[in-house]
């Protein structure tokens, strides 16, 4: 068992400060150093997981192996970090609430009356603490912002944590905002004052500061932070703009985080080992040539819709050393529209994963596009739904073949749903989810990419496809090249007479890592990149 240390990141000031990133950015440093540790994202909302929601509400719902269906967060922390999220790294308000409303209903708490202190506090305490001895640290990231009504028991539990524990088992580190005003032209420290004064108003002092803003902060003005939030100078670290979010974890080092947390936390590295990471963002930092990828979707408005996917694309071009600009195109803008015409500088299409029949026209445009003009495609759960739509229509001429999704009436139904003849209402818990093993079929494109028989991937979808359609697909040239075996279920296609076709059922995208990226990734963008010089 290990002695397990805590860290808890709250924010100040406002969202989207990129508390996700500093936290992962946090885990990252002390992986550098030698220790074990795992994040944890606490997310004040009352829905009991994110997986009902709009990504064009909440971002994208990230899935780890074991089939959680979280926050966009997890996803951060697994590419900057070598922690493995799993249903223990996402709790949020409605399930801490879940949780005590069934033990209430069972007679657990033996007539007591039920309370926000304890009984919230204790059940979300057990949820920090439940990985307690199998990491050297946990790092838990508190969503929402200081202030806000709904993130205060949150807050109360890490105060008792603090209390708890000795001192040198826990600190908290504060992300705040301290805005540049063009017309002044100045850094204002304001809210950052205010952001921690609600903060120790609720009986926490924040050990480390960091502060977000357009230019570095001067020592002079740190000093100042330092003596309004009672921080010391040099635990006020400037966490200013850069190229990309990748850079973080240096820059907080050289800023001094690194050697601040080892001393606060009584803890002598083992090693330092940002070399690779190093190596990687300068790389990152300095591509020259470009590739387009049109990205035919139907959550393009919101960027955080498609998280995993753009950053897998990111890593996917820095292996080819080409920087990847995203066409991101509404499907439904495509109808009507002449094609050739928008897709002219696009040197790969590629169709992303979503829900419900709206864009569902537009998609299948696009991917008949690509698979006529032989533009590269990548086709990804949805988009491999629709792309084999589109070749039963339009290469083996079943003209009304649907998904059961966006046409339950047809005759010829090419994705039918996993329990199509089990009536489920509930929205939740009726996907396949995580992880499932698929064999790749030798002689295919697949399997050159893989270059392995047996992957694993992630899944999150309701529909599969059809057995009674595998013949039809594969005698009209489209191989069957990934399968799940356990449950004899269609994994991957792809053509070919194309010089990059695929279409996946699963999402490779939660598996890309910078130091890792993800072969699908790499290849297509290669592909891509071959369309382009042609
Ligand atoms: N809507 C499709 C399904 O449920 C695809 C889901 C997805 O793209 N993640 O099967």
């Amino acid at each position: 068992m290990k002695k397990t240390k805590y860290i808890f990141v709250t924010g100040g000031v406002l969202s989207s400060l990129g508390k996700g990133i500093a936290a992962a950015s946090i885990g990252n440093i002390l992986e550098s150093y030698g220790f074990s540790i795992t994040i944890i994202k606490f997310d004040p909302y009352l829905n009991v997981d994110p997986g009902t929601m709009s990504p064009l509400q909440h971002g994208e719902v990230f899935v780890t192996d074991d089939g959680a269906e979280t926050d966009l967060d997890l996803g951060h922390y697994e590419r900057f970090t070598q922690a493995r999220m799993s249903q223990k790294n996402n709790w949020t308000a409605g399930r801490i609430y879940h949780q005590i409303l069934r033990k209430e209903r069972r007679g657990d708490y033996l007539g007591k009356t039920v309370q926000v202190i304890p009984h919230v506090t204790d059940e979300i305490n057990a949820a920090i603490m439940a990985m307690d001895g199998q990491y050297d640290i946990i790092i838990s990231e508190i969503g929402g912002t200081v202030g806000d009504i709904e993130s205060l028991p949150f807050l109360e539990s890490i105060r008792q944590i603090g209390l708890l524990l000795e001192k040198e088992n826990v600190i908290y580190i504060h992300l705040t905002l301290v805005p540049y005003i063009k017309t002044a032209g100045e850094l204002k420290t304001k809210p950052t004052q205010h952001s921690v004064k609600e903060l120790r108003g609720i009986g926490i002092q924040p050990d480390i500061l960091l502060c977000r803003s357009e230019i570095p902060i001067s020592l002079e003005l740190k000093k100042k932070i330092a003596l309004f939030t009672n921080v010391r100078e040099k635990d006020v670290v400037s966490a200013f703009d850069v190229k990309s979010i990748y850079e973080i974890p240096l820059i907080f080092k050289k800023e001094g985080l690194g050697n601040s947390l080892l001393k606060k936390l009584n803890l002598k590295q083992k090693k330092d080992d940002s070399k690779k990471w190093q190596a990687w963002v300068t790389r990152a930092n300095n591509l020259k040539k470009e590739v387009v990828i049109g990205i035919v979707g139907k959550y393009v408005k919101l960027y955080d819709s498609y998280k995993s996917l753009f950053e897998a694309l990111f890593h996917g071009g820095v292996e080819n050393n080409v920087s990847v600009k995203l066409d991101l195109i509404e499907s439904e803008d495509l109808l009507g529209k002449p094609l050739d015409e928008r897709f002219r500088k696009i040197n790969g299409i590629l169709v992303p994963g979503g829900f419900g029949l709206r864009g569902i026209k537009g998609m299948m445009m696009a991917i008949e596009y690509a698979r006529k003009n032989k533009i590269p495609f990548f086709g990804i759960c949805l988009g491999m739904q629709i792309a084999t739509i589109e070749y039963v229509r339009n290469v083996a001429g079943i003209k009304n073949a649907h998904s059961t999704e966006f046409n339950s009436q047809t005759p010829n139904k090419i994705f039918l749903k996993l329990k199509e003849l089990v009536d489920i209402k509930e929205m939740g818990h009726n996907m396949r989810l995580g992880e499932f093993s698929c064999q790749i079929k030798k002689d295919t494109l697949s399997y050159k990419i893989y270059n392995k028989v047996k992957i694993f991937e992630r899944h999150r979808h309701r529909y599969e496809f059809n057995p009674r359609f595998e013949s039809v697909i594969e005698k009209n040239g489209m191989t069957i090249s990934g399968k799940n075996l356990e449950r004899d279920l269609v994994e991957m296609v792809e053509l070919n007479d194309h010089p990059w076709y695929i279409g996946c059922q699963f999402h490779p995208e939660f598996k890309s890592n910078p130091m890792k990226p993800h072969p699908l990734f790499v290849r297509f963008i290669s592909a891509a990149k071959s369309n382009q010089t042609k």
